[in-house]
């Protein structure tokens, strides 16, 4: 399908050679810049002033350490990380992750990624992510607390409402954030509501802010489908991961009339034929926070827990797949048996999900499929609704804030089919969404000179 311009590709080489080992961040650039060889053909300004290698290179890095006493006493230390990618549109804007898995590459994707996506959004915010290696699993809520505490104790002075403002990602739920907020305040003494999003109602919190990464990617691929004349409707539905993603693209997705009817977590899959039990899972999920397999156990013979390693949520025939756990998790190989087995639509829930060779299966299959960056961009418009709010003192019912953000989405995705057709992909969402959130960044950035 597309390769690199030949005009881009030093830059690539450039970011690579620069980013050593950084493999998601080097798989990141790839894709966009694999986009933009129509963009310079057509308007080769954008090449003049290193705006795309500047673009390509993230404003500041902060690394810190961060240190913490757990129940016994013992001194534990993790690494934290805030990367702000650009700031042209906007303060920095972007999601914590707490996962084992973190590194500076895995950071620095991210928050490339979350540039482009806040773009599409057509809100004013800026780029950015962070997070720390800190594995929040079988760890105490005192634990939990004091490691949230140690970490702000260094983020507060790189964060502010008109600076940087992050939200939840993997492993940062309303619980986190409250803990966040809460030493924010204590060390600043501000009652400064717009420096974090995913807040709980009680403090500032916004409505459906919850619900709408998950809700956002239902509405995207719903769009999706209209333009083949379908929709949910009757469609059997596989969604991976069982986390807040995942649990709120089944609910939407349900209420649709779609039946998903399998979801995952890092143990394994389960698969429920009669469709997934919303309200036990939530149980599970959100109350208890135990794994997936007690889902299997609670409902005895109509569903079936398969352990990873031991098969794939993939090879579950459906028709639409949303991967909503996280990155690399659905190969080419997968690709290949979804495609096989019928698949018409791919929402990518998680932020880089699938593999590039999963990515050119599915669109060369002409699967209508839906990056991350477009499909899952929900989550960061309710938080810059939530900015919004807390900016007016104002709070928007439930109804309200869903009506913004289904309205936001759908033209998220009328831009990026648009885009497509402009520069003559028609039905390419990757490369709408590439270029149209290049386009804004790069434009903003013309204006505001070599900075
Ligand atoms: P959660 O922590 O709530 O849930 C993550 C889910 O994915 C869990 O079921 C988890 O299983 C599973 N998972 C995580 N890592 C792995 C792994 N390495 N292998 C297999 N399964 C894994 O996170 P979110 O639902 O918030 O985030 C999911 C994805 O969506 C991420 O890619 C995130 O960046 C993206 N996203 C999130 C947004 C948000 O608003 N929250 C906004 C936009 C994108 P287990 O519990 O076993 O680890």
């Amino acid at each position: 399908m597309n390769s690199i311009d030949e005009k881009l590709q030093p830059i690539l080489a450039e970011v690579i050679r620069r980013n050593a080992g950084e493999t998601e961040f080097h798989q990141a650039v790839h894709e966009v810049l694999e986009s933009l060889g129509r963009v310079v053909a057509k308007h080769p300004h954008y090449l003049e002033q290193a705006l795309v290698e500047r673009i390509c290179e993230p404003e500041r890095q902060i690394i810190f350490r961060i240190p913490w006493i757990d129940d016994r006493g013992q001194v534990q230390i993790n690494r934290g990380f805030r990367v702000q990618f650009n700031s042209a549109l906007g303060p920095y804007k972007g999601g914590m992750r707490f996962h084992p898995s973190v590194n500076v590459g895995i950071i620095k994707f991210l928050s490339f990624e979350q540039t482009f996506k806040n773009a599409l959004t057509g809100m004013p915010i800026g780029g950015a992510k962070g997070g720390s290696d800190f594995d929040p699993k079988g760890r105490s809520e005192a634990e939990i607390m004091r490691f949230c505490q140690s970490l702000v104790t260094e983020l507060h002075r790189h964060v502010g409402e008109y600076t940087d403002v992050p939200a939840g990602d993997i492993g940062v739920g309303g619980r986190e954030i409250g803990y966040m907020f809460g030493q924010f305040k204590r060390l600043t003494n501000r009652y400064e509501a717009g420096v974090i999003t995913g807040k709980a109602l009680a403090y500032g919190g916004s409505c459906a802010r919850t619900e709408s990464t998950g809700y956002g990617n239902s509405y995207f691929v719903q769009a999706m489908l209209e333009t083949r004349g379908t929709g949910f409707d009757g469609r059997k539905v596989v969604v991976s991961g069982s986390g807040n993603v995942a649990i709120y693209t089944i609910e939407k997705v349900q209420s649709f009339g779609g039946k998903v009817i399998a979801c995952s977590d890092s143990g394994g899959y389960v698969l429920d034929d009669a469709g997934i039990d919303l309200a036990l899972l939530k149980e599970i999920k959100e109350a208890r926070r135990q794994r997936i397999s007690e889902y299997a156990k609670a409902k005895g013979a109509s569903a079936r827990f398969v352990e990873t390693g031991r098969g794939s949520v993939w090879d579950i025939p459906c028709e639409v797949a949303m991967p909503s756990a996280t990155q690399n998790e659905l190969s080419g190989r997968d690709a290949a048996k979804l495609i096989g087995n019928g698949v018409i639509a791919v929402g990518e829930g998680a932020n880089m999900p699938c593999t590039p060779e999963a990515i050119r299966a599915f669109r060369e299959a002409g699967i209508l499929f839906g990056p991350g960056k477009a499909a899952n961009a929900g989550g960061v418009t309710t938080s810059a609704l939530e900015m919004q709010q807390n900016a007016s003192r104002d709070t928007w019912t439930f109804e309200k804030t869903e009506a913004r953000l289904a309205s936001i989405m759908r033209s998220i995705h009328d831009l990026c089919h648009a885009t497509a057709e402009e520069y003559g992909a028609p039905g390419d969402y990757v490369l709408g969404a590439n270029i149209a959130g290049f386009v804004r960044v790069a434009e903003a950035m013309r204006m505001l000179g070599v900075i």
